[in-house]
């Protein structure tokens, strides 16, 4: 068994990881307290790569394996202390351009993959309804033929990138079943709906979109009509377990390290507060949990990579990933103290970001659901 990385991987770490500390880190707290996304951040890492990292460098992309990809994620969330934009990042690559790249058609990646890879274009997916989230079978938005195209009806509910996206993958119900369409968001039946006032992960802008007679052409097709949920969602949320999720990891690092840093700093009873014994423990059941997220986090990566099976393993890296990564904020605050009740400090932050990770790209639940069916089979 050989858990290294490459010394050009670690470069690639080091690099991403300083890059977010000089970019992504300084405006994070105002970011979220404003709720605001920074299309000077996004250019900024855009311009080292990081937009197009899983595509093909044919397409525009940089070519990044699968582990190059979590590695970029995970140093970004280390560097950068900021959920949201780790959020948007994901949803761009991995749910937005990821479906063009490797369904779309010559022409469709033509049109659309170099300015998603250069970042000049944002993407994003629409699946999720108001009616339907966890059963994503149950949607409910229409694509009607018309002619040579299909006119789309219907509400999509949270779509991460929504208001700034320039292109959305939607999920809709053709006569075949579940087909996917590349929607141009100029397209006058799309609209950005309600902005989501979120609870964390708030510098990544998330929405409704109403698509009211949103004709869209026979290019717009993604995929074969009617094998979208299986063949292209199902994918997505694949990807979501696998490479997105190593965005956590990156967090629980940077979480663990404030706790550390703090800890050997705040002095009581004479002495720093790491020296309390109840103190110290509580950080070692956070490098614990760390590490084994961490490790399940690159056990399924390192199977998607090398073409294996690996259901199971990524719906246990995200179900404990959701778990032990709002365990180590909570510490994380509890050694920060009534400092860390506050917004002085970046651990209460770090609790509201983290808990995404058990909703976002199937809840916790959905997860134990696949787990558990796959070892009654
Ligand atoms: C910030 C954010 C960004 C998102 N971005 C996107 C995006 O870009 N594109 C997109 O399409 N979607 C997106 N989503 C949607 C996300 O995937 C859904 O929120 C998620 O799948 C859960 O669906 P739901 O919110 O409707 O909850 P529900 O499905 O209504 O679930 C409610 C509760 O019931 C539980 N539950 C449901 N069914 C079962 C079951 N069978 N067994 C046990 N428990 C069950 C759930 O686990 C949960 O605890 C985003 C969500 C958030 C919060």
């Amino acid at each position: 068994m050989d858990f290294s990385i490459t010394p050009e991987q670690q470069a690639l770490y080091a690099s991403m990881k300083r890059l977010a500390a000089d970019v992504v880190a300084p405006g994070a707290a105002e970011r979220d307290r404003d709720g605001r996304w920074d299309p000077d951040v996004w250019k900024q890492l855009a311009a080292a790569g990081v937009a197009g990292m899983p595509i093909p460098e044919e397409h525009g992309g940089s070519g990044g394996s699968i582990i190059d990809c979590c590695l970029v994620n995970e140093a970004l969330a280390e560097g950068g202390h900021d959920g949201g934009l780790g959020l948007s990042l994901g949803a761009h690559w991995v749910i937005g351009t990821v479906p063009i790249w490797l369904h779309g058609t010559p022409e469709q990646q033509a049109r659309w993959l170099p300015g998603l890879c250069d970042g000049s274009l944002i993407g994003s997916w629409a699946s999720t309804e108001p009616e339907a989230g966890s059963d994503a079978a149950g949607i409910r938005t229409t694509a009607t033929p018309d002619g040579d195209g299909w006119v789309l009806n219907g509400t999509k509910m949270f779509i991460t990138n929504g208001p700034i996206a320039d292109v959305c993958t939607v999920l809709a119900l053709a006569p075949e079943g579940p087909t996917a369409f590349i929607v141009d968001t100029t397209n006058p039946g799309f609209t950005v709906g309600r902005e989501l006032d979120k609870m964390g992960c708030r510098s990544s802008p998330t929405a409704e979109i109403v698509l009211q007679d949103c004709r869209v052409e026979r290019d717009s097709l993604l995929g074969t009509p009617g094998e979208a949920l299986w063949k292209i969602a199902f994918e997505c949320f694949d990807w979501e377990r696998t490479v997105m999720i190593a965005g956590c990891v990156g967090g629980m690092r940077a979480t663990l390290d404030d706790a550390i840093a703090y800890a050997k700093d705040r002095k009581q009873f004479g002495k720093p507060i790491a020296h309390f014994q109840a103190v110290a423990h509580k950080l070692a059941d956070m490098e614990i949990n760390y590490q084994v997220v961490r490790n399940a986090v690159y056990k399924a990566a390192w199977l998607k990579e090398n073409g294996q099976p690996h259901m199971l393993e990524a719906s246990i890296a995200k179900a404990l990933a959701g778990k032990l990564a709002v365990e180590n904020a909570l510490e994380n605050i509890q050694i920060h103290g009534g400092y860390g009740y506050t917004r002085d400090f970046r651990a209460e932050r770090g609790l509201r970001d983290a808990k995404l990770t058990s909703i976002g790209g199937g809840t916790t639940e959905i997860q134990k659901l696949i787990i558990s069916r796959t070892i009654l089979a």
